[in-house]
């Protein structure tokens, strides 16, 4: 078989036509490559020869029979039979819709045959009816083995499945090998060709730790990040550098009313290094709530501006972006930056008067929400683009942003959702990230208490007493309404308990109210209008109610880890003491108890992000589900996590001869060739 001949469509396959290259395709088998990596799921032991007084009813097995009669019954609907016997007993081999000529053939009387197929008992005899193989004794050595089972039961036969798979594993191409002998020894992996025919034949090699499962994890991974740094490589183009404004930068920082942490002060030197450099910078800060991100990414600002560029900064919520203006003009009351506010609700003639702005140059800073990536809008030289909590947006969203800068502007990401190093490679390759991995100093930690909800009466006095020393409470429950299957609170009807105890002091607040009168209710909140807010978790996002001090969620098992995490980081943003209280029912299943507890005892958001990792999977991350990648077909973040430090490793040392051959190969067999074939970005 040629190499390239993988890549072709399935139906190139001899015995594929029409009708199964059809059903081959809603399995997702379209290229001859994708039977390569359609692994069996198990196998069927079909290696031993039974008599038939030791057949075992309802079990796969097999016999070796002498046929005796064949009775073909001139009646509709009868089915066809076949009676054998072996030296121990007799057994009728039933077909139902079988052509007597096929049959006539493959039961020829006085031959000995092997037969293998589910046995039946029906009266008071053995039968196999349409046995899954029947074969001559010569040819026994195809059908008396272990045999691999795939994932394709209804509409296609394991025999006709095993043709075809064969056909291909069996003639597999000799490629060239695109990891070196050494490499795959030191590793514990395997030669590309051996791994692939070892993981179609042995249940074995199919343990996600046996070194051909490794080598096609290996290779997986290596396909994804290459695919990623190659599309980051076409970002990263050249751009003229900006310098710093070192001293006016200096000015700034004395007038905060805060030290920056250390974390801080990293992090804005790596990203003025970035803006430094003749490359795009391509840069991820990554820090728990309420860690400051935003004052890092608005000082960085300054030294765009202070180059003669315009800045964007775009966050998903209209108060979270008002939140940011403000602070904006507060941190640069000094200086003369021009700085306006964007968003779908601005006015038609502010927002002309804007966009003109914009165009000419006017402004130096635009703050705003997803308005800001809309057609008309035109910067006059944009050279910093910031895209805050930018796990709320597409890739698409974001790039539509960075797109209106040309071919001077950096981007700069901002994400509270601290994730595993290993989901954070395998969404952005090898992005560069920045880590706040400190809290404001003087922040208090956030104590947090676990409560079964049958106590929720000792709630109602600890309530009023926050609410007396001005002090504001979140309430978040998992579901809007009740429901009758899942046995969860509801916020609609805490709103009402809530409210009965306290009258015109609670709001509401879901996923159900349309964006505008959620933004109301929370700037309400924010006004001190309301002092309780019940809530599912929509009040996720990052915004600052520094008065919000206790948060109460219900049902806290439902919630992955750092889900929760991130909803506690809602409260302790002032600097008085915040609470946390967990509820939950009084049966916890031990993992549940498990998270409680590391939530309990870590507000470290990377940790407890890893935590999560191990406890609940890849899927169920907070960024994974919201990123659109597909899982991995083998790769698995908790068991292979050294393969993906390897696999990062790697592709870091091939990058720039990612045309060769080799690696073109392992590309397309992963559908990951489509960065190299679209051209420049
Ligand atoms: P996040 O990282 O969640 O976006 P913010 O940037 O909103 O966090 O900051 C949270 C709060 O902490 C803000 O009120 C901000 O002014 C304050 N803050 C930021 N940096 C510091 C610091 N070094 N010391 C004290 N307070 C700070
Ligand atoms: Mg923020």
């Amino acid at each position: 078989m040629k190499k390239d001949f993988l890549f072709t469509d399935i139906d190139n396959l001899k015995g594929v036509g029409p009708q199964l290259s059809k059903y081959l395709k809603k399995k997702r088998i379209e290229k001859i490559k994708d039977v390569v990596l359609n692994l069996p799921y198990s196998e069927t032991d079909r290696s031993k020869i039974n008599n038939i007084n030791e057949l075992e009813v309802g079990k796969i097995q097999t016999i070796k029979v002498l046929v005796k009669k064949l009775n073909f019954p001139r009646v509709r609907n009868l089915p066809n039979k076949i009676f054998c016997e072996d030296l121990t007993g007799k057994i009728e081999i039933v077909y139902f819709n079988s052509r007597e000529g096929y049959l006539r053939k493959l039961f020829q009387i006085n031959n000995w045959v092997i037969i293998s197929g589910k046995i039946n008992y029906f009266n008071k005899k053995y039968q196999i009816t349409n046995p899954d193989y029947v074969t001559t004794v010569e040819n026994q050595d195809y059908v008396v083995k272990n045999i691999p089972k795939y994932n394709l039961t209804k509409g296609i036969n394991e025999k006709k499945y095993r043709s075809i798979s064969e056909q291909v594993i069996n003639n597999l191409p000799h490629v060239e090998e695109w990891l070196d002998t050494n490499f795959i020894k030191i590793n514990n992996l395997i030669n590309w060709n051996e791994a692939i025919k070892d993981l179609h034949s042995s249940t074995k090699a199919r343990n996600k730790k046996s070194q051909s499962y490794r080598r096609i994890v290996f290779d997986e991974l290596c396909a994804n990040f290459l695919s990623l740094s190659e599309n980051r490589r076409r970002i990263k183009k050249s751009k003229s550098p900006k310098n710093f404004a070192t001293n006016n930068l200096k000015k700034i920082l004395k007038s905060l009313p805060f030290d920056l942490t250390k974390s801080q002060k990293k992090v804005l030197e790596e990203i003025n290094f970035d803006l430094l450099n003749n490359k795009r910078m391509f840069r991820i800060v990554q820090g728990d709530v309420g860690s400051g991100k935003t004052i890092v990414s608005l000082l960085s600002v300054f030294n765009v501006v202070s180059n003669g560029y315009q800045c964007a900064l775009m966050s998903p919520t209209e108060i979270l972006a008002r939140q940011h203006y403000e602070l904006s003009k507060y941190i640069f009351r000094n200086n003369k930056l021009k700085i306006e506010f964007l968003t779908g609700k601005t006015e038609f003639k502010k927002k002309k008067e804007i966009l003109q702005n914009l165009e000419s140059g006017n402004i130096d800073l635009l703050i705003g929400t997803h308005a800001l990536f809309q057609k008309k809008i035109f910067f006059k030289n944009l050279g910093l683009a910031i895209i805050d909590e930018q796990h709320k947006f597409g890739v698409r969203q974001r790039s539509d942003l960075a797109k209106k800068g040309g071919e001077n502007c950096d981007v700069l990401l901002m994400s509270a959702t601290p994730i595993p190093r290993t989901l954070m490679m395998s969404l952005y390759g090898d992005m560069d990230i920045s880590k706040i991995t400190e809290k404001p100093a003087k922040r208090k930690k956030i104590i947090t208490l676990s409560k079964p909800e049958k106590k929720i009466d000792e709630l109602w006095p600890y309530i009023k007493k926050q609410i007396d020393v001005d002090n504001q409470v979140f309430w978040v429950c998992p579901l809007i309404e009740e429901s009758s299957v899942l046995d969860y609170s509801s916020a609609k009807k805490k709103f009402d308990l809530i409210n009965k105890r306290f009258p015109n002091q609670v709001g509401l607040i879901h996923g159900g109210l349309d964006k505008i009168e959620k933004e109301k209710i929370l700037k309400k909140f924010l006004l001190k209008k309301i002092l309780i807010l019940v809530s599912t978790t929509v009040i996720e996002v990052g915004i600052d109610f520094p008065n919000a001090n206790l948060i109460i969620i219900e049902n806290a098992d439902k919630f992955g880890l750092a889900q929760l995490h991130q909803l506690r980081g809602r409260v302790g943003r002032g600097e008085k003491q915040a609470t946390c209280i967990l509820l939950f029912k009084d049966s916890l299943s031990k993992n549940a108890v498990k998270r409680i507890k590391t939530l309990k005892s870590s507000d470290d958001g990377f940790l407890i992000a890893e935590e999560d990792l191990k406890l609940r999977g890849f899927g169920d991350l907070i960024g994974y589900q919201q990123s659109g990648i597909k899982n991995f077909k083998f790769a698995d973040p908790v068991n292979h996590e050294d393969l993906f430090i390897l696999a990062e490793k790697f592709v870091k040392n091939i990058q720039e001869n990612v045309n060769q051959e080799k690696y073109l190969f392992l590309l397309k067999l992963f559908d990951k060739a489509d960065i190299i074939n679209t051209g420049e970005i």
